[in-house]
């Protein structure tokens, strides 16, 4: 027998119909490309994106047809996550950090027919416009009056192309299984692979961005999402932010503590998301300086693991509460969130600090397991570790055009390629990538908790651990150092610091101090670059 509810899809056009209706007057503030800060309302971005829908229906834009983006988070980019889903055809979110040639294979994968770009792009795209074979015309995000002087062919500037709209355009039904975005990974090995997000995904992915015990977004909330908007749509939180009527604060192309700081000072930020290495750079900004963060109250870290010393710093010297998530790109990209349980409000501090830092909570929508190599599931005791595996709603099912071959198991598990312990709560914490662990004497030594011990040392600035090959152990760690600018620390005081903290056998054999150490698109350290660059090391 059926259920007697009505059978509305979930669309992404709903998400800003409903937040232009009831928080029209709540704030989009942009750090422009071009310099000024702008603000309006979601009534505008709803009209304004429904302009960006004609606009491209104009230029014979059909459903499905994917376009693309390279843009920092700001409002055009959040009226394009609108008007090109809304519409049925699939958004595109590029990453411009990536290489000029991984930047055309993907364009030429997804097969974009058009590409906005904001004006920081402009001299990049233009070297590779010719490769792009299927783009049939270039959208400058900015008005006639900075529209620069440009090679690029077939170029248009936005604000003529959906000035001349109505903005009347009345938002389709379809399916919600229907493809509404595309996020390619930024992968480290191999090509590229899309993601390929659906209406039904996204909006259920919202609901979690919005409940509390995700990532706890609400109308009472201003979010600044520093995480970009195309690192898996910004963790989510344009969605959310109109699911909810949340104030947004985008920060445009100025991610330093200074940039960063005044936006949250001056829009009274209550919620802030990023990696670890943004928020290296706000707390040596407000170390430096002296600043305070009266208005924000919670931070979310993900994207690699924080250093404990970090989540320290913003709850005790500044009272901000953290909240350590875990996810990929493949998980839209919500998989974990560090928030405490009932009976964990009257632990003493150290303990509650244990359990935040580990990389999260299991939440609804989001099954895990553990598995050991022949694929048996392992205990959830919070000691026994293994691959860890997902499924749901949110997750995806396979990379566009099959790439890649098939990326889920009969039952629908995907491996994620980290290799964690699950607690009887649903704590989950990483061990390390499978691919970055150090296999040593038959043992395992995670690189992960290495690097968070040596981060606690006031002096390091940044550390990563790889493995180098050994002839009697396999491997050895080897620790990569760079160092607080002016400070001065050994080698044997670094690996004293750390025989105080780990096993014996998983202290590293040796330190190196480096200028910087190689990031990917996504500011994860690039350990395959560093585990090429080092194979040849002799160990002392
Ligand atoms: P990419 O940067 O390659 O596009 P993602 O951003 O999807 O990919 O990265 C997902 C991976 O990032 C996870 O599988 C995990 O290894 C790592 N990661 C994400 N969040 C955390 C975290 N809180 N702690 C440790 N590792 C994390």
């Amino acid at each position: 027998m059926k259920g007697l509810i009505q059978d509305q899809p979930l669309l992404i056009s709903s998400l800003i119909s409903y937040a232009g209706l009831y928080h029209g007057e709540v704030e989009i503030v942009s750090r422009t490309v071009e310099g000024p800060i702008h603000r309006y309302g979601y009534r505008e971005v709803q009209r304004r994106s429904r302009q960006v829908a004609e606009a491209l229906l104009s230029l014979g834009v059909k459903p499905g047809d994917r376009i693309a983006t390279l843009a920092w988070n700001g409002f055009r980019h959040l009226e394009l996550y609108f008007g090109i889903s809304g519409l049925g055809a699939v958004l595109h979110t590029i990453n411009p950090r990536l290489f000029p040639e991984q930047i055309v294979y993907i364009a030429n994968h997804a097969e974009d027919i058009y590409l906005f770009l904001d004006l920081t792009f402009v001299p990049q795209v233009e070297s590779i416009a010719q490769e792009l074979k299927s783009v049939k015309g270039f959208v400058v995000m900015t008005d006639e009056e900075h529209m620069p002087r440009t090679s690029l062919p077939r170029v248009m500037c936005y604000e003529s192309l959906i000035g001349e709209q109505k903005g009347e355009y009345a938002w389709p039904k379809f399916d919600e299984q229907t493809a509404s975005s595309l996020c390619y990974t930024s992968g480290t090995t191999g090509n590229p692979k899309g993601v390929l997000y659906s209406h039904r995904s996204t909006v259920l992915h919202s609901y979690c961005v919005c409940s509390v015990d995700g990532l706890g977004l609400s109308g009472s909330d201003t979010v600044m999402p520093i995480v970009p908007m195309f690192h898996a749509n910004a963790w989510g939180n344009p969605y959310g932010a109109a699911m909810c009527g949340a104030k947004m604060v985008f920060p445009g192309e100025k991610m330093d503590g200074q940039s960063i700081f005044e936006l949250l000072d001056q829009e009274k930020v209550t919620l802030t998301l990023a990696v670890p290495t943004v928020w290296l750079m706000l707390l040596q900004y407000l170390r430096e300086t002296g600043r305070k963060l009266p208005f924000l109250k919670r931070v979310v870290i993900g994207g690699s693991a924080p250093p404990k010393s970090m989540i320290r710093t913003f709850e005790e010297e500044y009272g901000v509460q953290v909240y350590h998530g875990w996810g990929m790109t493949e998980m839209s990209p919500l998989g974990t969130v560090g928030n405490l349980k009932l009976k964990h409000q009257g632990l003493p501090y150290e303990e509650r600090m244990n359990i935040k830092s580990k990389q999260g909570r299991a939440i609804y929508g989001v099954d895990l397991k553990i598995v050991d190599a022949q694929g048996n599931e392992l205990a959830r005791d919070g000691k026994a570790f293994g691959p860890l595996l997902v499924r749901g709603p949110w997750i995806a099912s396979g990379y566009f055009k099959g790439e890649g071959g098939g990326i889920i198991d009969d039952e629908g598990w995907f491996d994620t390629g980290d290799v964690a312990t699950l607690d009887p709560d649903g704590y989950m914490q990483i061990t390390d990538r499978a691919k970055d662990v150090i296999k040593s004497g038959g043992e395992w030594i995670s690189s992960i908790d290495l690097e968070n011990d040596v981060m606690g040392h006031p002096g390091v600035a940044e550390a990563a651990v790889i493995g180098v090959p050994h002839p009697k152990w396999d491997e050895r760690p080897l620790l990569l150092v760079v160092r607080n600018e002016g400070v001065e620390i050994s080698k044997e005081e670094l690996l004293d610091y750390l025989r105080k903290r780990v096993a014996k056998w998983q202290v590293p054999d040796d330190v190196v101090f480096v200028d910087e150490l190689p990031h990917t698109a996504t500011g994860k350290l690039l350990k395959s670059k560093l585990r090429e660059d080092y194979k040849n090391f002799k160990l002392p």
